[in-house]
């Protein structure tokens, strides 16, 4: 059984429509993947009815846009219901503060010499329901001023760069509160990528455990060297979380994150599962 259980279609900022994503999952030998758009559940019906075609599962996911300490976390859901009140509640008010951000990026980026429209931003957009920084930086790559994402955050759109403003994010213990009213089991991703881990040190997990009843983190995920995945797989048998790996696969959009390059053990995935269906209402 192979299963990858973070993955981007463009519906948020990938780059595959959900049912292309679900067939190069199929391609990669894939048994179980789950779609899990950042602050939208629009792909996942498409997703899950390819799955049937193809026979892969199509596990019903979602990356929800949290902050701690002033430092963005994410947080995957899985199987969380989208019609449940609160969560939908908050899902638009994360999508508004993105749409109300652009504007004021863009003020930015012209007084520091890079302007690009909203035209051409929302060009980038395409179908998905809410704008991303990645959308930005593929506008500032279109227009010239960068040569790949990565320069356009480490030069402009970085937390704390230049030209980053700052938006709504649901603060992670709200999140992982709303995950669990919604009947999903949540899971933080990759929670110690990219210097996350003075946010989310240990003993932050731990009271996210214990307090808040966390599912889970994501332990083999790009973002993490071997030491870090040593360390989480430690920390996740000491706390008994779940501990997950994806390849949080964008398509083109990311290199490196191939699908399938990181997999959850079967066992991890089939406690997932149990408490997916035990906690639908
Ligand atoms: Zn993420
Ligand atoms: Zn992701």
């Amino acid at each position: 059984m192979r299963i990858d259980l973070h993955s981007h279609s463009a519906i948020s900022d990938g780059t595959d429509t959900p049912a292309e994503l679900v067939e190069v999952a199929a391609r990669s030998g894939l048994d179980v993947v789950a779609l899990s758009d950042h602050d939208t559940f629009d792909g996942l019906d498409e997703a899950v009815a390819a799955g049937e075609t193809l026979g892969v599962r199509v596990v019903r996911g979602m990356e929800l846009s949290c902050v701690r300490s002033g430092s963005s976390v994410h947080l995957l859901a899985y199987g969380a219901d989208p019609e449940s009140p609160g969560l939908a509640a908050e899902l638009a008010r994360v999508r508004e503060g993105r749409q109300g951000r652009l504007a004021g990026v863009l003020a930015k980026l012209a007084a520091l010499g890079a302007p690009v429209t909203e035209a051409a931003v929302m060009e980038r957009v395409g179908d998905s329901p809410s704008v991303g920084r990645p959308h930005i930086a593929d506008a500032l790559i279109e227009a010239g001023h960068v040569q790949d994402r990565t320069e356009a955050f480490d030069r402009f759109l970085s937390d704390g760069g230049p030209a980053h403003v700052e938006r709504y994010a649901i603060p992670v213990e709200r999140g992982i509160n709303l995950v669990h009213s919604a009947g999903g089991v949540a899971v933080i991703a990759h929670p110690w990528g990219r210097g996350r881990e003075r946010v989310l040190p240990p003993e932050v997990l731990e009271a996210l455990v214990q307090e808040h009843a966390l599912d889970g983190v994501e332990v083999d995920h790009q973002d993490h060297d071997r030491d870090a995945r040593r360390r989480l797989r430690k920390l996740v048998q000491r706390l008994d979380l779940l501990g997950t790996g994806s390849s949080d696969y964008h398509g083109t959009g990311k290199t490196d994150h191939d699908l399938g390059c990181n997999t959850t053990d079967p066992d991890v995935f089939a406690e997932i599962d149990r408490r997916m269906a035990a906690r639908v209402g």
